[in-house]
């Protein structure tokens, strides 16, 4: 399968905008790259660059390694997937699948076969015979699917694919695009601004801010150790707890963060001391990711993160905490049973004042 190499792209359109400016990035053989990012960043100018749609300003585009800038875009071995399905409404299903192969020469029967195999693999073979206005979104959407994979392409380009369908379809068709997509073992750039697609999608993901990329990575990097402060706020909900603090290292006894508000002492033995004892004497910020936090009693020994709690949000699975230290979240399963009151009631507060105390724990003398 096609392996993709952008080198220092950058596109800037006639007006001036620099859609893309200076991307690196590989997809290797049979990868699953999500370009994620929000509106306007410049990820479908990425896509139409590799589809040999639009040419890039400077930079190069190599395909398994052959500069491919001059390429026309049907000699790419590449098959794209629009948000719109952009299916021929005149066409049966049957004859909007296999209009690729009728392009490219093949004959009737091989092309009935193709289709068939390929609707089958889709479980859309019972409505070949409809018309696009007759599908459901769903339908639509493997539809454009099956005219994608039937010629066999080396790369798929899918911009916002799912984008026009309700949410509980979008959660189906992820998992049965990225299925079909690894089964074929086709390399693909799928490009959404929908983090959950990306991170459940995607072997990399590659962030990208006003055309500039921000970090790449597998899910759980960008998640876990995010490259950029951007990167860090970007991805998950509830956002990440971005504490502004000073560093102040003692050797061999603690590391003190000054949050303004309070002073966190972290043992020399812990681990994060190392890591954050590196940046003595400087201002820093702190990522927190709610789910790291944990609520703990009154008595808990050691040092812990104090706030006020300003509302809380019941999510089912899970409850969170907004305190008033930066937008911190805590999960509060572990908060007790019953069901907890916003704060704006004399027995909300009440309630509150007591899940406040079981946070806050005891702040630990200094040492
Ligand atoms: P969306 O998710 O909304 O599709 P995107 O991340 O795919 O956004 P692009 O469509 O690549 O972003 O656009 C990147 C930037 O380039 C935007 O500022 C857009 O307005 C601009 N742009 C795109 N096409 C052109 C064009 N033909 N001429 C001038 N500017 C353009």
């Amino acid at each position: 399968m096609t392996t993709v190499a952008l080198r220092d792209v950058t596109k800037i359109f006639s007006d001036g905008t620099v859609a893309v400016d200076a991307l690196s990035l590989d997809v290797a053989d049979g990868e699953f790259m999500v370009l994620l990012g929000p509106s306007g960043c410049g990820k479908s100018t990425v896509l139409r660059i590799v589809a040999g749609l639009e040419d890039p300003s400077v930079g190069a585009v190599l395909l398994d390694g052959e500069l491919a800038n001059d390429m026309p875009p049907r000699d790419r071995g590449i098959a794209m997937v629009f948000q719109d399905f952009a299916l021929y409404p005149h066409m049966t299903v049957g004859d909007n699948i296999a209009f690729p192969l009728r392009l490219a020469g093949v004959e009737q029967d091989r092309r009935g076969e193709r289709v068939s195999d390929v609707a089958g693999a889709l479980g859309i073979g019972e409505v070949l015979a409809r018309r696009p206005g007759q599908l459901s979104g769903g339908q639509r959407q493997r539809v454009a699917m099956g005219r994608a994979i039937v010629r066999r392409p080396g790369l798929f380009l899918m911009d916002e694919p799912l984008s026009n369908l309700d949410s509980g379809l979008r959660a189906e068709l992820r998992a049965e695009i990225s299925g079909l997509v690894r089964e074929l073992g086709v390399s693909t750039i799928y490009v959404t601004h929908d983090q959950a697609e990306a991170l459940t999608m995607a072997d990399r993901v590659a962030i990208m801010r006003k055309g500039v990329l921000q970090d790449v990575g597998t899910p759980t990097q960008v998640y876990g150790r995010p490259a950029t402060l951007y990167v860090a706020a970007f991805l998950g909900s509830p956002r990440m707890n971005l504490l502004e603090a000073s560093v102040y290292a003692q050797l061999d006894r603690h590391v003190a963060l000054d949050l303004g508000a309070q002073t966190l002492y972290l043992p020399w033995d812990d681990i994060r001391s190392r890591v954050v004892a590196h940046y003595h004497g400087e201002r820093i910020v702190v990522g927190i990711r709610a789910e790291s936090l944990t609520p703990v009693p009154p008595d808990q020994p050691g040092d812990v993160l104090r706030g006020r709690i300003r509302y809380l949000e019941h999510h089912g699975h899970e409850s969170l905490a907004y305190l008033d230290i930066g937008a911190t979240a805590v999960p509060v399963d572990e908060m007790g049973a019953g069901p907890v009151e916003p704060a704006n009631g004399g027995a909300g507060r009440g309630r509150l004042g007591q899940f406040v105390q079981r946070l806050s724990g005891r702040p630990a003398p200094a040492p």
